[in-house]
């Protein structure tokens, strides 16, 4: 894509209303637009880094059999008032109509979720069954200074599984665990799955996944030494014990951000809705139900989070609006093969054929952070090719076209 091409412009100054490092900088370089507290759109490359999560946790989620749906947004209050939600959860968005009808907008999908699958799962012939969808969440939350981490309006992957035994929802709960580590790693980031209470409704474990950073919202224990994590609220143990895992390492407490959750669920929904089976036997009982929940949105901020410096984001490749930003520093009509070749190598490119200054260029191309910067000047072209510079380095190299190609295909 050419940079004129694009309608967002970066700014110099910070947002003056914004604390938090994710929004400040993802404003700036124009990923995202701000509406009110806790409810940003997301401009073009913004939507570049989200669709690149999203078929992250799509490959993975599909990988261990999830079904992908898209559920309504708008909810009768109805369901809500049958499981207790309605009263119970303080998030929920409460909305009159002209009629005087009760709505609620998506803040989790059980209500909804429970109902769909009582209508196709009759015998334990249909199960297991995971249904997954990604889609906007909306939440009355009180806090909303995390920028993108904790939005009023955010997007979430919400899975939701229905298993004939308690074993056999165990066996996914572990299976999805680890579908949900790759995800964190392939998204560039160590994840830490606590050890933690349940749900508004459920006494039985969770996990949730903890990716350590200042900015986050949750305080919790790890241990130096293996992957045992506690959140702080629940965990009788404390800071500077030794851990009881492996009992060799010693806990030190951090701040974290939970970019995602799992649960057990056990059969309160599927009581609440009646939704029964024939079991092997024939006789109707009620299927063990699984909820599975990862923020995208606050994935992303937290990957702003983790990589940035001062000077602007450092995406990890796997999720970098573009691998290359291609800048041309006077020699447009080189640059432009360059980016002819780029392009037909498949490589993604922002190509930057603005008519500014090279600082300009340069400052921007650092705050928008993509990995590879490729720079056609007459000094690089005098050396045989353009100047290539990974975000993460300071040092430059010159490369050939075909150079540039065997680097990048070998990352
Ligand atoms: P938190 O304790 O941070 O409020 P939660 O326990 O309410 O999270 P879940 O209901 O389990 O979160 O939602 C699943 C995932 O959705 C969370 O792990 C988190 O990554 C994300 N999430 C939850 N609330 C928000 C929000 N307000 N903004 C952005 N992402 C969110
Ligand atoms: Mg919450």
């Amino acid at each position: 894509m050419k940079h004129s091409e694009l309608f967002t412009k970066t700014r110099k100054e910070d947002p003056s209303d914004e604390v938090s490092r994710n929004a400040r900088l993802l404003i700036r370089a124009g990923f995202v637009h701000k509406e009110m507290a806790g409810v940003y759109s997301f401009l073009p490359l913004g939507m570049r880094v989200l669709q690149k999560i999203e078929a992250i946790v799509r490959e993975e989620m599909n990988a261990i059999g999830g079904r992908e749906v898209r559920m309504a947004t708008l909810h009768s209050s109805e369901p809500w008032k049958q499981t207790g939600a309605w009263d119970k959860v303080d998030v929920v968005f409460k909305i009159r109509s002209r009629t005087k009808k009760e709505y609620t907008v998506g803040q989790s999908e059980e209500e909804i979720v429970t109902p769909i699958a009582k209508k196709y799962i009759t015998s334990y012939k249909d199960l297991p069954l995971a249904i997954y969808q990604i889609g906007q969440k909306y939440r009355d939350e009180l806090r909303a200074k995390s920028g993108i981490m904790r939005g009023r309006e955010f997007t979430m992957k919400d899975m939701y599984s229905f298993h004939e035994t308690q074993e056999d929802f165990d066996r996914f709960y572990a299976v999805a665990k680890e579908a949900y580590l790759r995800v964190y790693t392939r998204c560039g980031l160590i994840a830490k799955a606590t050890e933690a209470s349940g749900g508004s409704f459920t006494e039985k474990l969770s996990y949730e996944f903890m990716v350590l950073t200042t900015a986050g919202e949750d305080d919790i224990l790890y241990c130096t030494n293996c992957s045992y994590c506690a959140n702080i609220e629940v965990s009788s143990q404390k800071e500077g014990e030794g851990c009881t895992r492996c009992k060799s390492g010693r806990l030190l407490s951090a701040k974290a951000s939970e970019v995602g959750n799992i649960f057990d669920l056990g059969k309160k929904y599927t009581k609440d809705f009646s939704l029964t089976f024939k079991d092997k036997s024939g006789e109707e009982v009620y299927p063990v139900m699984g909820c599975f929940g990862i923020g995208i949105t606050r994935l992303m901020g937290v990957i702003v989070e983790c990589f940035s410096d001062e000077k602007g984001i450092v995406w990890p490749e796997s999720v970098a609006p573009f691998r290359v930003h291609l800048l041309s520093l006077g020699m447009d009509k080189e640059a432009n093969e360059w980016y002819e070749k780029l392009q037909s190598a498949g490589i993604e490119t922002l190509f930057d054929d603005r008519e500014v200054s090279a600082g300009e260029k340069f400052g921007d191309s650092d705050l928008l952070g993509m990995p590879w910067r490729v720079v056609v000047s007459k000094r690089s072209l005098e050396k045989g090719g353009a100047e290539v510079k990974r975000r993460t380095e300071s040092e430059s190299e010159i490369a050939a076209f075909k150079d540039l190609n065997n680097l990048l295909r070998n990352v």
